[in-house]
Formats: C-alpha cells, sequence, structure tokens
C-alpha cells in the first residue's frame, strides 16, 4: 500500500520533493499545503517574491527530473558575471567560468509546479492552495490548517504516514521539534533587511547595463542593491540595507523614491517609473531569519527540509540551491543535511 505523504509548503525544496517522490513509482500518495494561492492562476505577486541565481549545486538537483532543467532555462537568463558599480561612474567586473542560472522565485514555483500536475494526476498527487497550517501532532500523525480562502477561515486536519516541513524559515512543523527532547534550533534575525525592486518598464535596449550580469551597487552604510535582467527584459532585484540606521524605512513619497535611486543607484534611477516607485514605496520591508538545527527529523514519519531546516543570508546566494541540493535515494545522502528518516 503507499505511503500518504504530507508536504506542508509549495516553495522550491518541497515542489522538487514532491517530483522526487513521485518519481519513484506508486509508493506514495502526496498532498501538499500551501498558505499561498496557486501563482499559475492569480496575477504575478511581487510583494514576497524575489530573483534567485542557482549554480550546479541547485542545477544538478533539478536535473535528476526529465525535462526540468530545459523548462526552468526557457524561463531564466544565465548570467556570466557581475558587474559592481561605483559612485563615480565606474565598474568592475568579475566573469565565471560556469554562468548562473537566474529566474524569480515565482517563476522557479511555476515551473515546478507545471511539470508535476502535467506528469500526475490526483490518484497520485493532490496540491491544496490557500491552506495555512496551524499546528502539528505528532503523537496522533495529524496536522492542522485553516482554509485562508473561505469566510470565517474553517479548520480542518489531516493525517499523515510521513509528514515533511518544507515551509520556509518560519516552520510551523519545525516548531513542532521543540517539544523533543535534545532538539536545539537557534533563529537569528540577520542585520539587514530588503525589499524587492521591480522595473516594469521593458528595459530600453540603449541602456548600457549588460543583460548577461548580475549588477550590484553598495554604498557607504552597508546598502546593497542587486539587479539583474529577467527572461520578459525587465529588471529586478533586492535592495539589502541594515535594519538600524538605513535611508530606506524614512523614504515617504513617490518622489522621495525616485531621488533616492537617482542619487544612489542612477543606473536604476534613470529606469525606475513612477509607478514601480509608487509599489517599491507601498512594498513592506521583510526580514531575514536565519535558522541552524541540531537535527532534521523526528523518528521516522516527520522531516523538515530547505529553509526549515537551515536558512542563512539571502546575500550568499545560497539557500535555493541547498534547499534543493539533495538526494532521496539511500545511497546518495545530502551532504549538508544528513537525514536520518529511514521511511523515505
Ligand atoms: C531577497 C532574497 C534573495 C535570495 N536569493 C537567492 C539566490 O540568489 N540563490 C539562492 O540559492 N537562494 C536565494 N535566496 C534564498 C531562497 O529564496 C530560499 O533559500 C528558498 O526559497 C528556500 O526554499 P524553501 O522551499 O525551503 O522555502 P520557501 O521558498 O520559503 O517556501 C516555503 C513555502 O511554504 C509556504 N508556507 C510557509 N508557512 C506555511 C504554513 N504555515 N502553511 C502552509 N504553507 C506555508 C510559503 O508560502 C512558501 O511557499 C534568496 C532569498 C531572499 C529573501
Amino acid at each position: 500500500m503507499s505511503k500518504k505523504v504530507v508536504i506542508v509548503g509549495a516553495g522550491p525544496s518541497g515542489l522538487l520533493l514532491a517530483h522526487y517522490l513521485l518519481q519513484r513509482g506508486e509508493n506514495y500518495q502526496i498532498n501538499i499545503y500551501e498558505r499561498r494561492s496557486d501563482p499559475r492562476i492569480i496575477s504575478f505577486s511581487k510583494s514576497r517574491t524575489f530573483p534567485i541565481s542557482l549554480n550546479e549545486r541547485g542545477m544538478s538537483a533539478l536535473r535528476q527530473i526529465e525535462c526540468l532543467e530545459a523548462a526552468i532555462k526557457a524561463v531564466s537568463v544565465e548570467m556570466t558575471g557581475t558587474v559592481f558599480h561605483q559612485k563615480n561612474g565606474k565598474s568592475r567586473i568579475t566573469s565565471r567560468q560556469k554562468p548562473l542560472v537566474t529566474l524569480d522565485r515565482t517563476n522557479l514555483v511555476i515551473v515546478l509546479l507545471e511539470r508535476l500536475a502535467q506528469k500526475y494526476n490526483k490518484s497520485r498527487l493532490d496540491i491544496y492552495f490557500d491552506c495555512q497550517c496551524q499546528a502539528v501532532n505528532f503523537k496522533n500523525k495529524t496536522v492542522n490548517f485553516k482554509n485562508i480562502a473561505v469566510e470565517n477561515n474553517p479548520d480542518f486536519t489531516v493525517n499523515y504516514d510521513l509528514l515533511v516541513g518544507a515551509d520556509g524559515a518560519n516552520s510551523v512543523v519545525r516548531a513542532g521539534f521543540l517539544e523533543i527532547e535534545n532538539f536545539v534550533c537557534e533563529q537569528k534575525y540577520y542585520p539587514t533587511d530588503y525589499k524587492s525592486i521591480f522595473l516594469d518598464e521593458q528595459v530600453n535596449s540603449s541602456t548600457e547595463l549588460k543583460s548577461d550580469n548580475i549588477h550590484t551597487w553598495r554604498l557607504n552604510d552597508g546598502t546593497l542593491m542587486v539587479a539583474l535582467f529577467q527572461a520578459d527584459g525587465t529588471m529586478s532585484g533586492a535592495i539589502n540595507f541594515p535594519s538600524e540606521k538605513n535611508q530606506i524605512v524614512g523614504l515617504s513619497s513617490t518622489q522621495e523614491v525616485l531621488s533616492f535611486f537617482r542619487e544612489n543607484f542612477p543606473e536604476i534611477g534613470a529606469m525606475m517609473t513612477e509607478s514601480a516607485a509608487k509599489d517599491f514605496l507601498d512594498r513592506p520591508i521583510a526580514k531575514i531569519l536565519t535558522v541552524r538545527c541540531s537535527q532534521y527529523h523526528h523518528g521516522d514519519s516527520v522531516l523538515i527540509i530547505g529553509d526549515a531546516a537551515h536558512a542563512v543570508s539571502s546575500s550568499i546566494g545560497q539557500g535555493c540551491n541547498a534547499a534543493l541540493e539533495w538526494r532521496i535515494s539511500s545511497g546518495d545522502r545530502p551532504p549538508q543535511f544528513r537525514y536520518k528518516c529511514s521511511s523515505l
């Protein structure tokens, strides 16, 4: 009989895990529960997304699933280096031997979802959106969710044979581990916050910014702006800045945003429209939580993966690569996560 696997979180790590398990044949019936709405049917939400760079660590994990690498590359841009822009208008370039594959997190998730939907029907895979995990009960092997798309947010409970927490740095599944003896988890807010930036218009072809390079600007107060071209010809990125004493919190109007970018990141400021500046102003500041745990499984029925198990600062550009880089087959254990969940 197949095992019922409940995966909490339809981010990169949860969705790739579903691909791996389903590829093994009929052994698993997978149910994925995701707090957000289905990104394939809602209009692109810019509130919690940003460009991700994938190197060989992440790409080699994606490559194990048939056609996935090609589908991801079709919506990505390959970056052959990084341009470090300086205040005096000069710049320095470092080249990469192997290009990075860059795309928006939401587009990565959409490709993973589309490939799952094309390959597996409801008898093997069900994905429930707008379902927020509330609590876990490891003893009874149940998970409680609330449906946030329905009025009054009704609760419901599901049972599982195997539970996987792929629900990111603020994992509710991981919170269930706190009752386990000797479980140690270190959670720290990183001292920088960030805001995503989207330059809506397709970038004018006269721009001197190289489309196959990541562009960065650093200010004396530690603020770091990273921007890159997307496959649709627009540019997007993120600005990281010190949580304390920064110039971003004080921006209070569209004009102030435009002036800030034109003064500090002139190449970006020149491309920023009033509407992109307004969106930037309205977008909430996001905090970065880093996580380290003493173990990633509970008995042989619960596992945490990806950012839920180990989250690092976004400035390293490795979180998603690490979240994807694991193997579930017994002969090829992940180097950084010693999963001991014998049922998987
Ligand atoms: C600005 C920025 C830039 C980054 N750049 C890079 C980069 O260049 N390269 C790189 O490798 N990494 C990068 N990262 C890190 C990368 O985004 C994460 O490591 C990666 O997304 C982790 O994937 P995940 O699936 O484990 O978690 P997540 O992507 O966080 O996905 C978790 C999913 O679970 C859902 N969820 C959360 N709570 C619940 C709940 N209670 N119930 C149901 N669902 C829930 C969430 O909605 C989400 O869809 C960056 C991060 C940031 C913030």
